[in-house]
């Protein structure tokens, strides 16, 4: 059977699911739906565009929305609104904010009759379940996540906002030591300083000063003042050319004892040349298990955690049982 597919906002994200629909068998994009005149927007492939507001009509050729909106403002409204009439997948990242958020998505796809899975991607999502695999198989112990290398945008846009900035880009670093001690078994306490460092690459603006310029960043509250960051300034042609990407990643590992003195580490890393598109290849794979809940009747909202690993495989139970048990 193939699973119909609807984009819901065409960013970043809504392109890597464009993308990552080709590469599934069983998947088919039905189409694309913005907010902003259908007619404007330039998409990769040929799949129709639509305005957001005529989505109802389209409700006979979609099976799942994957909803590609951010998670600030766009979120929080679309997915209660669309999961009343059509099962969906989101990756609402805001974690304090979650509880909210499934509550208000619940409502909807249980009065609905839809299945609409919240807060997938990499973190929250495949992350989110390595946190939980440690906790539950190794009880006594500690979990640490680290990111990065990764191109972090609100750090990106706090840096370009400083006077004097013409352009720039900043990465979050994993600090190699931290990391080298929790894979020992250490299980130390990390403070924020020790478990990350950032750096930036800035453009200055004519006339600028270098070293005014960094002092306000490595000094900005929040955002640098409780790392260690490094600021290297470029040409805005190295700019363009070295860090248009958008990479990320970064790792979660579990260091417990199943005995006193037997340790034992989990370790799961992710080395992303884009973010977007990954983020995009896991919306689609639990896109596939919001379909199948739908079907069994299994409605409301759920996250990564309540979803059977199996059901986000194109393969049947039997040849999974057969090739990967
Ligand atoms: P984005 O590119 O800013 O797109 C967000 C929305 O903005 C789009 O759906 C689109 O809606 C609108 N938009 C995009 N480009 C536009 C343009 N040129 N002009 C006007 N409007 C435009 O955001 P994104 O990078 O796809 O990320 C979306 C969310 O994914 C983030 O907020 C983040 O929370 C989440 N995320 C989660 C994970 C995870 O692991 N869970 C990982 C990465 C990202 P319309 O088409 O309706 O206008």
């Amino acid at each position: 059977m193939t699973i119909r597919i609807g984009i819901v906002g065409y960013g970043n994200l809504g392109r890597g699911v464009e993308t990552a629909i080709a590469a599934q068998p069983d998947l088919a994009l039905a189409g694309i739906f913005t907010r902003r005149d259908p007619a404007t927007l330039a998409t990769l492939g040929n799949a129709p565009v639509f305005a957001l507001d005529d989505i109802d009509a389209h409700a006979n050729d979609i099976d799942v929305l994957v909803l590609c909106g951010g998670s600030a403002s766009d979120l929080p409204v679309q997915s209660p609104d669309l999961a009343k009439r059509f099962s969906l997948v989101d990756s609402y990242d805001n974690h304090a904010k979650i509880p909210a958020h499934f509550a208000a998505v619940d409502a909807a796809a249980s009065a609905g009759g839809t299945t609409a899975v919240i807060s997938t991607g990499w973190d929250p999502g495949l992350f989110s379940l390595n946190r939980l695999y440690g906790e539950a198989i190794l009880p006594q112990g500690e979990t640490y996540t680290f990111w990065g290398r990764g191109l972090s945008q609100g750090h990106s846009d706090a840096v370009r906002r400083v006077p004097g900035v013409a352009g720039a880009v900043q990465y979050t670093l994993p600090a190699e030591d931290a990391i080298a001690r929790v894979r020992a078994g250490e299980q130390p306490e990390l403070s924020t300083r020790d478990k990350h460092t950032r750096e930036c690459y800035v453009v200055l603006a004519p006339g600028a000063d270098a070293e005014a310029v960094r002092e306000a960043i490595v000094t900005m509250p929040n955002y640098f003042e409780p790392y260690d960051t490094t600021v290297n300034f470029i040409t805005a042609e190295e700019l363009a050319r070295d860090h248009a990407g958008m990479p990320h990643g970064g790792f979660v590992i579990r260091s417990g004892e199943s005995s006193a003195g037997v340790s034992q580490t989990i370790e799961y890393q992710l080395t992303l040349e884009s973010n977007p598109e990954f983020t995009s290849s896991v919306l689609v794979a639990y896109a596939r298990a919001a379909a199948r809940l739908e079907a069994k009747g299994d409605h409301g909202a759920k996250t990564p955690f309540d979803i059977a690993p199996g059901l986000l495989s194109p393969k049947s139970a039997e040849a999974l049982r057969a090739e990967l048990l």
